[in-house]
Formats: structure tokens, C-alpha cells, sequence
């Protein structure tokens, strides 16, 4: 089975990171999407994005694709059968449970399958990170180590 992960990934985390790898070892293809979304301001470019999740990515059915529109479209385009998502704290639950929602009116063929945060990952969102990052903290294992370096020098420069 494909699956699509869709996200802002702005930057990847160690969170989104390890639902990468679980979801690689549970099914056959995952594809992470990158989402483009013109009303979400974003600190680095879908590329930069792109980049950073290919650097840290191990298994070889798991690919990175930058799309826009509508998410089902997408991955459906794709082949993707079913969306992943991750839940951190019922915050999420209620945003996830309209997004699947909304998704499974639009295209009844592709499931949203969620995987629950681990423990240590679950205060840990892109945003957390860059206001460590900017006020000069330590981003010590809330990055993966791959993208760390670049990532931090690059939050700096905002
Ligand atoms: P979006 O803007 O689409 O919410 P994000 O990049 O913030 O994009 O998150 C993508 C998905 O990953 C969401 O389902 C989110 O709940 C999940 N996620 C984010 N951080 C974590 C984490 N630390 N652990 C598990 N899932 C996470």
C-alpha cells in the first residue's frame, strides 16, 4: 500500500521524522508531501524543505514530493491510498478530525490513518523549534541530527 504524508515541514523535526519511519515500516511506499500553502508564512522555501527531508530519510520507499492544492488531489494524483497523519494531544485531534473529514467528503476512496506521536516527541512542532532556534537555545534532539547544523544557521539568519 502508498501512502502520502502530508505537512508544512517547516523544518522537519525529530517528530515528523520518526512517523516517517514508521510508516515506512508498515507500508509499502510513503511519499512526503510538502504542502504549499499561500497563507502559511514560511521560514524556509519548499525547497530548502525538500532538501532537508531527502538529508534525513533513510528507507528507499520513502520519497519527497512538493505539491499544492488541494492535499486528496494530490494524493491521489500520486496513487497514494490513504493520508498519514500524526496526533501529538487531543489539540490535534479536533484540527485532524475536520481535515479528515472535509478530506474523506471530498474523496471517499483515500483513508486519513493516524499515528500517535511518541512520548518524547509530543510537545515538539516546527514552531517550538524555530523559537528555540532564534532566541539561540539548545535544539538538541528536537532536530534530526543530518539537518541540525544547517537547519539552526539558517533559523539564526531570520
Ligand atoms: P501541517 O501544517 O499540515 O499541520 P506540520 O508539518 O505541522 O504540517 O505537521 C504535519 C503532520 O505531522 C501533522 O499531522 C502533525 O500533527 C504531525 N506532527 C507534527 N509534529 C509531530 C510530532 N512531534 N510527533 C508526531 N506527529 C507530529
Amino acid at each position: 500500500m502508498k501512502v502520502c504524508y502530508p505537512g508544512t515541514f517547516d523544518p522537519i523535526t525529530a517528530g515528523h521524522l520518526d512517523i516517517i519511519e514508521r510508516a515506512s515500516n508498515k507500508f509499502d511506499e510513503v511519499i512526503v508531501l510538502i504542502m504549499q500553502n499561500p497563507r502559511k508564512k514560511c521560514m524556509f522555501t519548499a525547497e530548502e524543505r525538500k532538501y532537508m527531508i531527502e538529508k534525513c530519510v533513510k528507507g528507499n520507499n520513502i520519497k519527497v514530493e512538493i505539491g499544492t492544492g488541494l492535499t486528496v488531489e494530490y494524493a491521489k494524483k500520486l496513487g497514494a491510498s490513504a493520508i498519514i497523519r500524526g496526533i501529538r494531544a487531543v489539540t490535534d485531534y479536533e484540527y485532524e478530525l475536520q481535515q479528515a473529514t472535509a478530506n474523506m467528503k471530498l474523496e471517499s476512496s483515500i483513508e486519513t490513518l493516524f499515528l500517535i506521536a511518541k512520548p518524547e516527541y509530543s510537545f515538539l512542532s516546527s514552531s517550538v523549534v524555530k523559537e528555540i532556534a532564534m532566541n539561540g537555545g539548545s535544539t538538541d534532539g528536537l532536530l534530526p541530527e543530518e539537518i541540525s547544523d544547517y537547519a539552526v544557521e539558517r533559523m539564526k539568519i531570520e
